[in-house]
């Protein structure tokens, strides 16, 4: 049995950089070109009778503002951030979106950041849908989460077109009232709330999105195996899903937590894009207690791809364990 001493692998380092070893084996290739570009990134499961498909539209990322925990110190975040191996003084926010497919439906939760601003690092979710086999025009139901930009913008194709022709769009009827609201809007204050009502206002007055709206309230099976959560704080009219088929259960928490290396960890943490902070602090402990205490499987919009989980309970927070990828189905 080898023995993995240190001297060991220095010496057989040595060996390697004097190319005695290696040389000998090196079989004559020319040297390849790097590729340069990531893999598709889609990831599959079964749900019961269900296939999920959970298609990344690839990330954002950042300087890390000051403020980005508003209740925290930048330093404080910053140690989260290199407990879990992630660069300093940087953000990165991942965007993954599920696809169900019932047998007879298919059903698109949240549509990721679409075309508006493509950057080379997100604006994959249609190119990631076409890897998986699946055409936007096949899709029969769009349900939206909240009216953030990340979640409805890929609503809108090219030339203002419906990015999804065929597929009704189910909005929820609080979160649809609040943003489409002229005096909320005109009352919104800040950086960053007057552009989220203009951008929400910009995709659901778009006659192509606005003819397919119909409003869902929670607590209702929306769709076939769907069933609506209110998950109230992140915006006035946020909602999570549990898709259930067989004995599989799914939650799709949508943003009741952002990046878990912060919010999981530290379910106290309040994200600057939080817009009630108390009230989605308290949603967040409250169905976090739940997916560990039912051990739900989870996804996560802004998790690490493919962004499917389970969670149990760690200290004062949360930890993830993400599922473990199969070739089968
Ligand atoms: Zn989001």
């Amino acid at each position: 049995m080898t023995e993995f001493s240190r001297r060991a692998v220095l010496a057989g380092a040595a060996a390697a950089g004097a190319g005695s070893v290696l040389a000998d084996l090196r079989p004559a290739f020319a040297a390849a070109p790097p590729k340069g570009t990531q893999a598709p990134g889609f990831y599959r499961f079964k749900l019961g009778t269900y296939e999920i498909t959970a298609i990344t539209d690839g990330h954002n990322s950042f300087p890390l503002p000051d403020k980005f925990v508003v209740n925290k110190q930048k330093d404080e975040v910053n140690a989260a951030l290199q407990a879990a191996f992630l660069p300093k003084d940087r953000m990165t926010i991942p965007y993954t979106a599920v696809i169900v497919n019932t047998g007879s439906k298919l059903i698109a939760i949240d549509t990721a950041n679409g075309i508006k601003e493509p950057k080379a690092t997100n604006g994959k979710y249609i190119a990631n849908m076409a890897a998986a086999g699946i055409d936007p025009k096949a899709i029969d139901t769009v349900i939206i989460s909240h009216y953030h930009g990340d979640h409805i913008n890929g609503l809108i194709g090219a030339g203002n077109s419906a990015a999804f022709p065929n597929a009704e769009v189910l909005v929820g009827a609080a979160e649809h009232k609040y943003f489409m609201d002229e005096g909320e809007m005109s009352r919104a204050k800040g950086p960053r709330m007057p552009g989220v009502f203009k951008n929400a206002h910009r995709v659901f007055k778009n006659a192509e999105v606005a003819k397919r709206v119909k409003t869902y309230d929670p607590g209702k099976e929306i769709a076939p195996g769907i069933t609506s959560v209110a998950t109230y704080g992140h915006t006035p009219g946020h909602m999570s899903f549990i898709v259930a088929s067989g004995n599989g259960k799914l939650f799709v928490q949508s943003d009741v937590t952002n990046h878990p290396a912060l919010f999981v960890r530290n379910p106290g943490w309040h994200a600057f894009f939080d817009q009630d902070p108390k009230m989605a602090e308290t949603t967040r402990r409250k169905i976090y207690d739940m997916l560990a205490a039912e051990r739900m499987l989870m996804a996560g919009y802004h998790y690490p791809f493919p962004a499917v989980a389970h969670v149990e309970k760690s200290g004062d927070g949360y930890r993830e364990q993400m599922v473990q990828w199969s070739t089968t189905l």
